[in-house]
């Protein structure tokens, strides 16, 4: 946010923050809101300052794919509410986490990666990546020294979720981050169902973050997007990324880290990454995901305050044999969420149905306010079984390490009456009594 030369320094606040950052009245039309840029393409000045766009020795929209003045407002609210330097925006949370990998590996390179994810993650490391000769490794997220006993030469980065998905496990990023980089690697950590209302994980060391923007920054169901933001800290010229420190055969011999400092990464996922793969988030759905990150901190209070309370009520009842809500007082991550989460661990959980796979397809036939579907995030409440649907492609083992059973039902939980919500999941009950 520009600040006026008369006034001092002010760090705002995060609501401000997420009504404000990186947007400020269109000049051209006096605007308030963001406008939808819904152009392909921008007309150049003349040939020179052209050619100095796509040199990048300046920075000015050129076309839609690679940059786009609602997009770039979009970008720049979230790597203000996450504490980066930057982001730059795909068309889907795979996207960014596909593009925000692809830059920093080459074929023969590792991951190390936790083995609670969302179930299109692990398919994407397991097979995408595999197919590019990436290696992998998935450990238990839970003990920082899994992660130090899977490191090789050839590992390039650490994965993982700040609140796993659908297990509810934390990550301990303090740790996971010093080991990462004791090893001169990043961290990367898909931030999705804590947003940057509840944990910036660059705080507590991470140095790239992923989103799926689909879930809670958009908040209302309506679009698919995805953003990856940096730290801008770490050092890529360390002698374990040539892939950004070195002159660029696909950028005619950029060096990017030495050209763009903090910033190298960043401008290599955007020139070449996402120049290349393609995968860009439409100017439409960024006005749409502005409108959704204004209110961001107001709904993750919601949907805090409503969680706390389902999963207190499910784990009273005598059908549920385990509610696996990090932000109970009994779970085993209540330490890490205390201090990771303080202001409160998500609203996506599961809990376990002791009847099983039959009980648990029939819970959700029995449902009326919860919506049956595959999305987690909305302003409404959601719910799934995930052994039958999401996690399907996973095998027992795959299941069993992300944490699901027969029975178990994951909801996200939304912003209604919770009175509203404990009534329907009460008739659910009764309905598979
Ligand atoms: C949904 C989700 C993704 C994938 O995002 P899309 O926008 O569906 O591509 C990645 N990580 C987590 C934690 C998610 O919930």
């Amino acid at each position: 946010m520009q600040n006026p030369d008369e006034k001092p320094l002010r760090s705002f606040g995060f609501h401000t923050r997420s009504v404000h950052a990186g947007a400020r009245p269109e000049p051209n039309t006096g605007a308030r809101a963001v406008p939808i840029f819904q152009t392909t393409s921008y007309v150049f000045e003349d040939p020179e300052s052209a050619a100095a766009y796509f040199n990048l020795q300046e920075y000015g929209n050129t076309y839609s794919r690679i940059m786009n003045p609602t997009v770039a407002a979009f970008e720049e609210r979230v790597g203000n509410l996450e504490g980066a330097i930057g982001a730059v925006a795909f068309a889907s949370g795979l996207a960014a986490q596909s593009a925000a990998f692809f830059t920093l590996l080459n074929p023969g390179d590792h991951v190390v990666a936790s083995a609670a994810l969302y179930g299109g993650t692990v398919t994407q490391l397991k097979h995408l990546f595999r197919k590019m000769s990436v290696g992998l490794t998935f450990v238990d997220p839970d003990a920082p020294e899994n992660w130090k006993a899977a490191l090789t030469d050839e590992t390039k980065l650490l994965f993982a979720e700040t609140i796993g998905n659908p297990g509810g496990n934390v990550l301990d990023i303090e740790p996971v981050a010093a080991i990462a980089h004791g090893h001169d690697i990043p961290l990367v950590v898909d931030n999705t169902f804590a947003t940057p209302y509840l944990c910036r994980p660059i705080d507590w060391g991470a140095d790239i973050v992923v989103h799926s923007a689909t879930k809670f920054l958009g908040g209302h169901g309506t679009s698919i997007g995805g953003v990856v933001a940096d730290s801008g800290e770490f050092d890529w010229s360390n002698g374990r990324f040539p892939v950004i420190a070195d002159p660029s055969p696909a950028y005619h011999g950029l060096a990017f880290h030495q050209t763009f400092g903090g910033y190298g990464y960043l401008m290599k996922l955007r020139a070449e990454t996402l120049r290349d793969l393609g995968g860009a988030m439409s100017p439409f759905n960024a006005f749409l995901f502005m409108q959704g990150v204004e209110t961001l901190p107001l709904r993750m209070e919601r949907h805090v305050a409503n969680a706390v309370t389902l999963a207190e009520w499910l784990r009273d009842r005598s059908e549920v044999t385990a509610v696996r809500y990090p932000g109970l007082d009994d779970s085993p991550y209540s330490s890490l969420t205390k201090k990771y989460l303080p202001k409160g661990a998500g609203a996506v959980f599961c809990f376990d149905l002791a009847a099983g796979r039959q009980a648990g397809q029939e819970f959700i036939r029995a449902v009326e306010l919860f919506s049956h579907l595959a999305n987690v995030g909305d302003a409404k409440s959601l719910i799934i079984h995930p052994a039958s649907t999401t996690h399907r492609q996973l095998d027992e083992e795959e299941l069993a390490a992300a944490g699901i059973g027969p029975g178990t039902i994951r909801l996200s939980v939304g912003i209604e009456d919770v009175d509203d919500l404990i009534w329907d999941l009460e008739e659910a009950f009764a309905r598979i009594a």
